[in-house]
């Protein structure tokens, strides 16, 4: 049976993975689909369905958790089942992330961000947008009304340990830690935000500055982690925060290996950072005394967000469909897994 801190561990954090559809590039290459989403809450990777040879690839694995897209389903949809629940949570003066984990090229920066792909870039269906634009909905609600809340966004950038301030033209910032404990980023620009386009306007400023100077977009941001935030305030004091985080990509296979020092630095860095995110995640309200919020600058930075008798996360796996994929595919899941 369950016992209480179950139960309330389990209000606390919610899993979810996300399929998306075999792109163009697997499709060249007749890569095949292995992963089947049974139903709403279950995850099968298996081997593919089109049989190419008699050799067997996959053992059938079966993973469930608290909901399981399939590549049908829209930003609108996942973000109804994942961060939609959150925004209530900083209303009564709590504090929420989400987060979207998973490989280079598995999307998650088009589920929280929405497409930067093309050349007309679109960011309103992405979660951060949507989010936001229900923080302004419930802003006029008559019970949050007469709060009189403000509105603040930030949006930065962990690369390499070091954090970074994507509405200020990439102004390195430094994090500092008082005698309590309390985490600041030294500088950190909140922006004030009216409406839903103005939040827009921050996303796109803060994404344009996160790949300028990039030869691949995709290069620069597998390797860091973006963070979007939503901040209540009343009087000037923090009433709420939602962050909403697009981490670097958890594929550091390759990393370890690498000829060039600065390569395997950033990999160890990422992977110690992710477990260390994992650990945080588990203690999540429980203000344990060895949670290791200090094992790297994501946790540190986040540490508020993590302790508290009202924080809550999410954590939405994203995972490519192909069997090229299903080594990166599975570590996804069973990172996802243990909380489910
Ligand atoms: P990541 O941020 O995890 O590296 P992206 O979000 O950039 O991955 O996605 C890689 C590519 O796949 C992009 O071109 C993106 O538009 C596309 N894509 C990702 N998820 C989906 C989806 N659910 N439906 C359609 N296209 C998707
Ligand atoms: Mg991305």
């Amino acid at each position: 049976p369950l016992s209480t801190a179950d139960l309330i561990e389990e209000h606390r954090i919610c899993v979810c993975v996300r399929k998306r559809p075999l792109n163009k590039k697997e499709l060249s290459i007749r890569d095949l689909d292995v992963i089947t989403i049974p139903s709403k809450d279950v995850v099968m990777v298996h081997e593919p369905k089109q049989k190419v040879d008699l050799t067997r690839y996959l053992e059938n694995q079966t993973f469930r958790f608290d909901y399981a897209f399939d590549d049908s389903t829209t930003n609108e949809m996942v973000y109804r089942f994942t961060a939609r629940p959150l925004v209530e949570t900083i209303f009564e003066r709590g504090m929420a992330t989400c987060f979207a984990y998973g490989q280079t090229g598995s999307g998650k920066t088009h589920t929280m961000g929405g497409d930067f792909s093309g050349k007309s870039q679109d960011c309103s269906k992405g979660i951060y947008a949507l989010a936001a634009r229900d923080v302004f909905v419930m802003l006029k609600k008559p019970c949050y009304k007469k709060l009189d809340l403000q509105v603040y966004s930030t949006f930065f950038e962990i690369y390499s340990g070091k954090v970074f301030d994507l509405l200020n033209g990439k102004a390195k910032l430094r994090v500092l830690e008082d005698g309590k404990q309390q985490v600041q980023v030294v500088g950190l620009q909140e922006r004030d935000v009216r409406c839903t386009e103005d939040v827009l306007k921050l996303i796109e400023v803060g994404n344009s500055c996160r790949t300028s100077g990039q030869t691949s977009a995709n290069a620069h941001s597998s390797r860091s982690h973006a963070v979007f935030q939503i901040i209540l305030r009343r009087k000037g004091k923090m009433h709420g925060k939602f962050s909403l985080i697009d981490l670097a990509g958890n594929e550091r296979g390759a990393d370890t290996s690498s000829a060039d020092r600065q390569t395997r630095l950033e990999g160890a860095e990422i992977n110690k950072s992710l477990l260390a995110l994992k650990e945080c995640i588990r203690a999540l309200g429980r203000n344990k005394p060895h949670t290791p919020f200090r094992a790297s600058k994501l946790t540190q930075v986040l540490r508020d967000s993590f302790i508290g008798e009202n924080s809550r996360t999410c954590m939405i796996a994203t995972i490519s469909p192909g069997m090229t994929s299903c080594e990166n595919t599975l570590n996804t899941l069973r990172y996802a897994n243990r909380w489910a």
